[in-house]
């Protein structure tokens, strides 16, 4: 058996997922990759499970039985200790409508079904990795404009000294928005930075998605989401706000 990484910290990922086949097939290679792995089989098992303990992430099935996959996302959105909760979700329907719905519904990425184990380890790390930041910017380095306040290393955001819930995405977009203030960033670039995927991931992960996170996180930031600016063609772009040097 391979010794990963993840090993060391032992993430904990809920598997939310009807299909026993599918799901005995993510648990056995999470769990060969490292990963602590709880599976619930229908919408209200995950929920009550989440609540039991909060997950370090969770692979949601899209089809279940009595609440479906957008409800339980819905669900974990409305609270606040779940707002941030890292979600995969999985698909087996392949509209685009479906797809952007679910995006609107705030899942950190989708999986089309079928998809392959490794894709679906690739993912999941890779949502992880945003979650827990870099590593590598140690020192409490915060990040201001105007009333809103993102701390690289706690990971926290504040506005105006209210604490805000970001997902894990969320968080990676508004910080590079904050670093690379007043300068447009294409939606390449937002994704090659924001989601940090390996290329071929990247490949997979449509800018279209961008759009949505970013409604996502203008909602969420209220009046001062006006500031992160459509370039039309190009990307966005975060306003330097007024008497910020
Ligand atoms: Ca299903």
């Amino acid at each position: 058996m391979e010794e990963t990484a993840a090993r060391t910290s032992n993430p904990r990922v809920l598997v939310v997922e009807d299909e026993p086949d599918i799901a005995a097939l993510i648990a056995y290679q999470l769990t060969r990759e490292g990963f602590r792995v709880e599976t619930a089989s229908d919408g209200e098992e995950g929920l009550t499970a989440v609540n039991r303990e909060i997950p370090d992430l969770v692979v949601l099935d899209r089809m279940l039985p009595g609440l479906t996959g957008d409800e339980v996302l819905r669900s974990l959105r409305s609270e606040a200790a779940t707002q941030g909760l890292p979600v995969l979700v999985l698909t087996a329907r392949r509209e685009q409508e479906d797809r952007i719905e679910g995006l609107e519904l705030g899942a950190d990425d989708y999986l089309t079904k079928p998809f392959s184990p490794r894709e679906l380890v690739l993912r999941v790390r890779s949502i992880l990795r945003r979650a827990e930041g870099t590593g590598s910017e140690a020192g409490g380095r915060v990040l201001k404009a105007g009333t809103l306040a993102l701390d690289v290393t706690s990971h926290e955001v504040r506005m105006g000294g209210e604490q805000l819930n970001l997902t894990p995405t969320e968080f990676r977009l508004l910080q590079t928005l904050l670093e690379r203030r007043g300068r447009t960033q294409s939606r390449r670039q937002l994704l090659e930075r924001a989601w940090d995927v390996e290329s071929d991931v990247a490949e997979r992960i449509q800018t279209r998605t961008v759009d949505m996170h970013i409604r996502r996180l203008r909602s969420k930031l209220g009046e001062l989401g006006d500031a992160i600016e459509t370039v039309r063609g190009f990307g966005y772009r975060l306003r330097m706000p007024e008497g910020d040097r």
